[in-house]
């Protein structure tokens, strides 16, 4: 074919290799690189290049699975179990609002224990804990008013009443 170049002769650097070509590091040199790339980060730029090469390719099943196993492992500690959850959907329902507010209105808006009026001190109390009792979470008579100094000295108080019944 006309004014089209074919090889006629082979390549004259076919089969030549890079001056370290199949040289092996030694395992203390590995050592070295590993231990000089330890707790190295990727810059911003080399992120993004990084993200843009992954962006819209899909990953393995394997891969995936590996991923959100070590998501939940990371996550195990942070999430709130489902018994915390569903108290406090409890504590946020309009129901527990007016509960609070039959509590307050039958003990007369004062701490039961030392009379204490100031309403920005003022806490509803469960005298059965809302997490041994959530059945008792709504009903008024399990209800009383406390002022936050003497909450602190019961066993009903927060964290440490969930140790002291779970233990
Ligand atoms: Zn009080």
């Amino acid at each position: 074919m006309k004014g089209v170049y074919t090889r006629t002769k082979p390549a004259w650097n076919k089969g030549l290799k890079g001056f370290r070509a199949g040289v092996k590091h030694t395992d203390q040199t590995k050592a070295k690189i590993a231990d000089k790339a330890t707790g190295r980060r990727h810059s911003d730029a080399t992120k993004q290049k990084l993200s843009a090469h992954f962006t819209g390719k899909p990953i393995s099943e394997e891969h995936r699975a590996k991923i959100q196993a070590s998501m939940k492992a990371k996550f195990a500690s942070i999430l709130p179990d489902p018994r915390r959850l569903a108290l406090q959907k409890i504590r946020r329902s309009t129901n527990y609002k007016h509960w609070r507010e039959a509590v307050l209105e039958k003990d007369g808006h004062q701490c039961v224990l030392c009379g204490e009026t100031d309403r920005t001190k003022l806490t509803v109390d469960h005298k059965k804990p809302l997490n041994l009792h959530p059945e008792l979470a709504l009903d008024v008579n399990n209800g009383r008013v406390l002022c936050c100094i003497c909450h602190l000295y019961l066993p009903t108080h927060g964290v440490a009443s969930r140790q002291k019944h779970e233990a």
